[in-house]
């Protein structure tokens, strides 16, 4: 069997798993022994352990990985400043498919009316944090001590630095070229480590979904059923239908094959609910299987992660009108504009962890003028929804990453048109030294 379809398997197997257990820990005696076992020992014991250490691994290799192939990327476009077209065509795409989806989200939201109807449980109580002024967003995406950045996995300062030192490398002659042997050596390395994870997914996968349905309660899904379905449908529609148009319209190029090839990517961000743990994963099948170059993969891969997240900017949508409805609040043209534009900036401000996406949905409430206090509303469904938004999140930085790798000449259509490339996450192996060519 393939990997993509042990790691699905596995997925499946581990969803199973976890609601059976959930299912099976509801009727038997919480003070028993057996239940204890299953709780302390099976879920918060061997399947909660194993999924961290899978988590930790990834997120393990995502600064070697953002910081060589940035490097490589850049020694690859050699002294052309291709650069800095690559980057302004990256960042306006996801600003653009950002705002599409808040759009998509609220519009739908405003169609289909999922709050009207729904009891406000005053009780909720949910705490904003005041965000940071932008002007320190700003200054923060350039760092002032390269180690820090690193260390604290501060991802647009790391992008920054890995830009400054491909760029100087370019230009710095022998020595750079030295350098660069040597990250292009590192890169292969890295790759390799992402590939031995790779193998090991089926295994990371089935701990952590058979943990998190274990523990998930789905209770609260039917008392919020029309908030949750318009966003899966939204979700589900900006994912398969919007990207796959764009793809089509912009580069000719055929949605499927994109599709197919994210299959992998997807389970690991389902089952990780953060984009970034599944950056080695993205950045790998990107350049490998879809045959995007270093340099376009290195830089908007990365930075995708960090700043574009159309899956939090359609609930932000979604959920903005959903409690605006609850609370009886007829939403203006004004505030519908501004939610629109707090939700891209806002996106680009979430970080790619679990979650983040209903800590930045206060400040959008907040700007539109709507109860922060809402927020707590959606809690108790938000995990699942995180898992697939994280999905869209990947997707968007995938499409977009294609789409410009196509429009700078840094697409190989030969590695997008072959369903086999990179089969099963092999790094091809170079020939042993000593053997004869
Ligand atoms: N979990 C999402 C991600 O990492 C962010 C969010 O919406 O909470 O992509």
């Amino acid at each position: 069997m393939s990997l993509t379809n042990r790691i699905l398997l596995a997925m499946v197997a581990g969803i199973v798993l976890g609601s059976l257990l959930e299912g099976f820990m509801g009727v038997i005696d919480p003070e028993g022994g057996v239940y204890a076992f299953i709780k302390n020992g099976l879920i918060l014991g061997v399947f909660d352990v194993l999924g961290r250490v899978f988590i930790a691994s990834l997120k393990l290799l995502v600064v070697p990985l953002v910081m060589v192939s940035l490097i490589c990327g850049m020694s690859s476009l050699g002294t052309s400043s291709r650069m800095g077209s690559i980057a302004g065509r990256t960042i306006a795409l996801y600003l653009f498919t950002t705002g599409v989806a808040v759009s998509l989200g609220l519009t739908a939201a405003l169609l289909i009316g999922p709050g009207k109807g729904v009891e406000a449980m005053t009780s909720a109580a949910f705490e904003a944090k005041i965000p940071p002024p932008l002007t320190d967003t700003l200054v923060n995406i350039f760092p002032s001590n390269p180690f820090k950045a690193m260390a604290e996995g501060q991802m647009l300062q790391v992008i920054v630095f890995a830009l400054l030192v491909g760029f100087a490398l370019t230009r710095a002659g022998e020595a750079g070229e030295r350098l660069a042997n040597w990250f292009r050596d590192m890169e292969v390395i890295v790759m390799k480590m992402v590939g031995i994870l790779i193998e090991l997914a089926p295994y990371g996968v089935f701990a952590l979904l058979t943990k998190l349905f274990a523990t998930m309660g789905f209770g609260t899904i039917v008392d919020l059923a029309a908030y949750f379905f318009t966003l899966l449908g939204v979700l589900l529609f900006h994912g398969l239908v919007v990207y796959s148009s764009m793809l089509r319209t912009l580069t000719g190029l055929s949605p499927r094959i994109l599709l197919q090839k994210m299959r992998r990517v997807w389970a690991f961000a389902f089952s990780t609910a953060s984009s970034g743990a599944t950056l080695p994963i993205t950045l790998r099948t990107v350049e490998k299987r879809l045959g995007v170059s270093k340099s376009v993969a290195g830089f908007s891969i990365p930075l995708g992660a960090t700043i574009n997240m159309d899956g939090t900017a359609i609930m932000q949508g979604v959920a903005t009108v959903f409690i605006a409805q609850v609370y009886g609040i007829d939403l203006t043209a004004g505030q519908l504009l501004m939610v629109v534009l707090t939700a891209t900036l806002a996106s680009i401000g979430t970080a790619a962890v679990p979650g983040v996406g209903l800590i930045t949905l206060a400040l959008v409430l907040q700007q539109a003028g709507l109860p922060v206090e809402g927020v707590a509303l959606i809690i108790g469904v938000d995990r699942f929804l995180d898992m697939v938004r994280t999905m869209v999140n990947v997707t968007g930085d995938a499409t977009v990453a294609t789409i410009v790798a196509h429009r700078e000449g840094q697409l190989d259509h030969q590695i997008y048109g072959d369903p086999e490339a990179d089969h099963d996450g092999d790094v091809e192996e170079a020939p042993p030294a000593g053997a004869s060519v």
